[in-house]
């Protein structure tokens, strides 16, 4: 019988939040909840503490956290409320904490992810940005303190179950000669050039074969997510951007595959379904029941597999510029992304804006030497005012 695991879920109220604990509930006998974290959404938050019994519930917005903490009180329940991003960083930190789930979208999940990996505590990533934007400073404060590692996002979580068991961090060493990210090209794979300048945001959060939060389903449109997936690996894997091959494959049924010197490729399928990693992440090095339904290949017949379009998907090739720039070239990506898809959501630019907006950004600011979380932090802010400032030429 494997011992009880305490574990802080932030962004709880998200889609990865939200099917966490949809495993979590299936374990009772396994995992006990710490703290349950999320930006505003106190209703839900609320649903969850009464379910959960969470010792603490973080919202960033103060407002929310007083609804919250009122309706908990008059409901009865012993869940403390508290609220901003210290109060993040501590429930990542905690002592009684074993886990953390890291599902906050964007670079508001750097700080209380950079936080449990301080503290040496088992952490589950499903939040890309920290490792695009800190990438250097994050690994090493997880070697430091001894922190387990584990991908959630699904192609990294395919290669991390693809990989070796005691991958020592060098490709070469370990008879790896590629990694083959998967991506099913999102829902604008076959849409013409001369159509794209005019879908809304609807279409682009309508991804065909995964249902997740609005930002990263624009990301998916654009193909930037798989541009900071290759981020993403080069750091989990320490593997350079030359080794890693973005595949699509529209089915999204191989999460991602690794390819070895001998010929031998190993890779992970699966249904598209995030309780996998999830369940995978939570459980290991063990295996639970995530109430996925088993792959049926006779169903699915076919796997198909095509390049990626670069022209097409400008964001995936500014992605490979910004790793091979290094510094802080990935977080200036990363931020100006942030403000393209935000203003894209708010209907202020078109689609085709949002590399053209990247790009415009990296161009203007100079990349500098990452040495540590406050450089990233200032690249991330100069990046968010210079988008800003140049947006209005963009409309
Ligand atoms: P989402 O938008 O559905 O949820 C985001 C969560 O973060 C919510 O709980 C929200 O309240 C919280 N949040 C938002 N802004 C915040 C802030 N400023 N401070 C504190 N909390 C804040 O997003 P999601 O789709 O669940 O994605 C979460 C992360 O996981 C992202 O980094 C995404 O790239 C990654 N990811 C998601 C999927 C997926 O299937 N959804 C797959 C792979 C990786
Ligand atoms: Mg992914």
């Amino acid at each position: 019988m494997s011992k009880l695991t305490t574990l802080t879920v932030l962004g709880s109220t998200g889609s990865i939040g939200k099917s966490t604990l949809d495993v979590v509930a299936r374990h009772p006998d396994r995992y006990r909840i710490y703290a349950l974290t999320a930006n505003q959404q106190d209703g839900m938050l609320l649903e969850q503490c009464q379910q959960f019994a969470p010792k603490f519930a973080v919202l960033l917005d103060e407002a929310a956290a007083e609804r919250l903490s009122a309706n908990l009180r008059s409901a009865g329940s012993a869940t403390q409320v508290l609220t901003g991003v210290a109060a993040l960083e501590q429930v990542s930190a905690a002592a009684e904490v074993d886990a953390v789930m890291a599902a906050i979208v964007g670079a508001a999940g750097l700080r209380p992810t950079l936080a449990a990996a301080h503290a040496g505590k088992k952490i589950l990533l499903a939040n890309k940005e920290t490792l695009v934007m800190a990438g250097a400073v994050f690994m090493d404060a997880v070697r430091a303190s001894g922190s387990v590692l584990l991908p959630i996002d699904s192609e990294h979580n395919a290669i991390f179950q693809s990989m070796p068991h005691n991958y020592g961090g060098d490709l070469t060493t370990s008879g790896i000669s590629k990694i083959l990210l998967t991506a099913s090209g999102g829902p604008f794979r076959n849409t013409p050039l001369s159509e794209l300048h005019h879908v809304t945001p609807e279409q682009a959060c309508a991804h065909p074969n995964w249902s997740m939060g609005r930002k990263i389903s624009v990301d998916s449109a654009s193909m930037m997510n798989k541009g900071l997936e290759v981020i993403e690996a080069h750091w989990l894997f320490n593997a350079p951007a030359d080794s890693i091959q973005v595949v699509v494959h529209p089915q999204s049924v191989i999460h991602s595959l690794v390819q070895y010197v001998d010929g031998s490729v190993l890779a992970q399928l699966g249904n598209p379904d995030m309780r996998t990693p999830i369940a995978y992440g939570l459980a290991y090095p063990e295996r639970i029941d995530a109430g996925v339904a088993p792959l049926d290949l006779f169903k699915i017949a076919q796997l198909n597999f095509v390049a990626p379009d670069f022209e097409r998907f400008r964001c995936l090739a500014l992605a490979y510029q910004a790793l091979r720039a290094a510094g802080t070239a990935p977080s200036i990506l990363n931020a100006a992304n942030e403000v393209a898809v935000a203003a894209f959501l708010d209907r202020q630019i078109p689609f085709l804006a949002i590399p053209r907006l990247i790009e415009a950004v990296l161009e203007r600011l100079p990349v500098k030497a990452v040495t540590a979380v406050e450089d990233v932090l200032t690249a991330d802010a100069d990046a968010r005012a210079t988008a800003l400032e140049l947006m209005p030429s963009f409309h």
